[in-house]
């Protein structure tokens, strides 16, 4: 069993036991935009995955919270998600909080789950929640002694993250494709439960986060990781505690 491209779960066939992810996203949604295929391919071996989300993700538009934590829960559901776990912290306003109280949170889920690896936004995304939260998490997996996580990845959130300027620090430039060739599916099911968002996070196509879009990123990211369907990410730290075993047929994984 193996992966034409490096692929996150080598690193479990490199010590045979199941791994555990964590998933850090600013807003409800952008857990499935970013990482739906991957957490589904992780869930449908027996790795556990949990997610951690930090605001509301509506309060700057209205005030139905519980709504969109029962679309949040389903969606996480379909994935086959462990925990979900809703911080609450404002919509929009992650800048007027210190950062302390974004960390904390995070910080939390690691001492609990003791991921292996960990999932956040891309630092240059347009939304400044989806910044600061990238900044937060780098802070919750710094890598000191003992620390369970040996590799921090960053997604990528259709629509935000491509509306970024192209100016240095903004521009998304992937060097990790998860193959969900097996998982689109699932990830696309998992998204169509936040239609049922006060607002729907579905728009038509061609927005980015329409169904027929999000099926031309995975097999845009998949052509060009000789894949049929791919979710990019950028590593941004990995401690290879097994030496280059569990890169892709280096070990005979
Ligand atoms: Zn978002």
């Amino acid at each position: 069993m193996g992966c034409d491209a490096v692929c996150l779960g080598e690193f479990d066939f490199a010590k045979g036991t199941a791994m555990r992810v964590l998933t850090v996203a600013a807003h409800p949604d952008d857990e499935t935009l970013g990482a739906g295929g991957t957490m589904a391919w992780h869930t449908s071996r027996g790795d556990e995955v949990w997610v951690c989300i930090l605001t509301d993700g509506v309060t700057s538009r209205h005030d139905r919270v519980a709504l969109q934590e029962e679309c949040a829960r389903r969606a996480c559901e379909t994935l086959g998600v462990t925990k979900v776990v809703f911080v609450g912290l404002p919509d929009q306003r992650l800048d007027a909080i210190r950062m302390l109280n974004v960390i904390t949170p995070i910080e939390e889920c690691v001492r609990e789950l003791q991921p292996d690896v960990v999932l956040t936004h891309f630092g240059g995304d347009v939304n400044e929640d989806h910044r600061i939260v990238a900044r937060a998490t780098m802070v919750a997996t710094r890598p000191v002694a003992g620390s369970s996580v040996s590799r921090v990845c960053s997604f990528e959130v259709p629509s935000s993250t491509d509306w970024a300027p192209p100016i240095p620090g903004s521009v998304f430039a992937p060097n990790l494709y998860v193959d969900i060739s097996e998982t689109l599916e699932t990830k696309l099911t998992a998204m169509k439960a936040y239609a049922d968002t006060y607002h729907s996070e579905v728009r038509p196509y061609p927005h980015p986060r329409s169904v027929e879009a999000l099926t031309a990123y995975a097999q845009r990211h998949g052509v060009a990781s000789g894949l049929l369907a791919a979710e990019p990410f950028m590593l941004l730290r990995e401690s290879a505690r097994h030496g280059m075993r569990g890169l892709s047929g280096v070990d005979g994984a």
